[in-house]
């Protein structure tokens, strides 16, 4: 899921200081499970911007909204009656569902109140691991499912580099070198002879905005027009 942690308090009061009704926008998807911008982080944001700005005898009226999905278009359109009664828009989603909000109500700003860090894994409540970072050109079949780009602090495809310490990486002595735990998995399952396999350099197709039509798009519409 993609994860995010809520901005420091005096960011966020600095993106609303020009207005005095903002309307904070949660979504109940990715970072509710994450606890970063469901409905209880849109309140709990909420009560603290107002207690923030009541100290600084600056009333500021805040709405909230959380909304099933803001990266989907679908649900947005629940918040179509409440968007005109504020003058800014506070979102708690990840920087994708910010933006599609930024999209639908292109006359207001629309302010980010959490930081988006990517796609990671549960260990547990408020534990969270990335593991992917979209690359584009999945390699975890040659790399033991470990993946390379995330877990090597150089993103090397052909490692490890000459600064290995072992079962360390270099850049931080508590964190495992990735190509020494790939090698280990690897050897594991009996295919080491990956390892040794050249890669070609990765084509970065997360460099430019991708657009992904799956093969079933539109199958219901095409088929009642046959
Ligand atoms: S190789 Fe690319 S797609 Fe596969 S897990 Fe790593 S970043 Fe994600
Ligand atoms: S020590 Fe290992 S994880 Fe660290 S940069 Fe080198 S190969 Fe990557």
């Amino acid at each position: 899921m993609i994860v995010a942690q809520k901005k420091p308090l005096q960011e966020i009061m600095s993106s609303v200081r020009d207005y005095d009704k903002v309307l904070t926008v949660g979504c109940e998807t990715c970072v509710a499970v994450c606890l970063a911008g469901g409905s209880r982080e849109v309140s709990m944001l909420n009560w603290e911007l107002s207690a923030a700005r009541s100290l600084q005898e600056l009333p500021l009226e805040l709405g909230e909204a959380t909304v099933t999905r803001q990266c989907d278009q679908e649900f947005l359109a629940e918040l179509d009656p409440l968007v005109q009664d504020y003058q800014a828009l506070l979102s708690m989603a990840c920087g994708v569902g910010i933006q599609f909000l930024a999209e639908r109500y292109p006359d207001k700003p629309v302010l980010p109140a959490v930081d988006t860090s990517g796609m990671s894994g549960n260990r547990d409540v408020g534990w969270y691991e990335e593991r992917c970072r979209g690359c584009g050109r999945c390699v975890l079949a040659y790399t033991g499912g470990i993946c390379p780009i995330t877990m090597c602090a150089k993103g090397l495809l052909n490692g490890p580099c000459g600064g290995t310490n072992g079962e360390f990486c270099e850049t931080n002595p508590d964190q495992p070198c990735a190509w020494h735990t790939i090698y280990h998995r690897l050897a594991s399952q009996g295919r080491l002879k990956n390892i040794i396999e050249y890669q070609p350099p990765q084509e970065w197709f997360n460099q430019v905005p991708r657009t992904i039509i799956q093969p079933g798009y539109g199958y219901e519409e095409n088929t009642q027009d046959a």
